[in-house]
């Protein structure tokens, strides 16, 4: 999609994790779900609405990431991940196109975000959000516990979200962000918050769940079935 009212749309896809807790002998990127890998299905989603994805591959299987992508409908191109999640983004942002004005980060482990969420976050970012994020409910009761086990107090679960991706920003909140090496967070948005910058919240979807290991795995398979988009 050419969204030329607003510059063009990058979605930048970290897929450079190891796959480590899934158990698997290849990078979690390349697993398959009913014969598509995560990081195929997961650049299809973002090209919806994405005219440039960038992707952070394992530095040894560029090539084979590559392949991968032959198919995707946008301006493609892939750099070697990093160390940490948050390495594997950077590097992505170094060859972000001058042109750019919104950029999506969505983790390659989330293959079945439906494109209504993608459309939340880039609607919010056109309204004149610079941060958005989808979020999602916590059904369970919270509690904190000390490091003996024992139960300190029960959180207020109505405040509480569960974060997804993809996480999207203005182009120039996502460059200020990651500007200083020496800030970390678990994801894109912690970054705003540790620099003061507001970050608005969407509803999310069960199907961006994120494939962490082969339980996961299973549900996303079974989740298959339901998505219609
Ligand atoms: O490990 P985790 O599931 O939290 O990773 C989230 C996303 O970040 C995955 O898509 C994974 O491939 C990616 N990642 C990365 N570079 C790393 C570690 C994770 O691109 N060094």
């Amino acid at each position: 999609m050419n969204n030329a009212a607003t510059g063009r749309v990058a979605a930048i896809i970290p897929a450079a994790g190891s796959g480590v807790r899934l158990g698997a002998q290849i990078p979690k990127a390349f697993i398959e779900l009913d014969g598509i890998s995560l990081l195929t299905r997961s650049a299809l989603a973002m090209s919806r609405v994405a005219d440039v994805i960038i992707v952070a591959a394992p530095s040894d299987e560029l090539e084979l990431a590559s392949q991968q992508l032959t198919n995707v409908d946008a301006e493609v191109h892939i750099v070697a991940g990093g160390q940490a999640r948050q390495d594997s983004i950077a590097n992505a942002l170094a060859v972000l196109p001058d042109d750019v004005q919104f950029v999506l980060v969505h983790d390659a482990a989330r293959p079945l975000v439906p494109v209504e969420v993608t459309n939340r976050v880039i609607s919010e970012l056109q309204n004149g959000a610079v941060a958005v994020i989808p979020v999602l409910p916590i059904a369970d009761t919270i509690k904190r516990v000390d490091a003996q086990n024992n139960v300190i107090e029960t959180v207020d679960r109505n405040q509480l979200r569960r974060v997804q991706t993809q996480q999207g920003f203005t182009r120039e909140t996502l460059h200020h962000a990651y500007a200083d090496p020496t800030v970390v967070a678990t994801d894109d948005a912690g970054l705003m918050e540790v620099l003061g910058i507001p970050v608005l919240t969407v509803a999310g979807d069960e199907l961006a769940m994120k494939v962490t290991t082969a339980h996961d795995l299973q549900i996303a398979s079974a989740l298959l079935g339901v998505k219609n988009d």
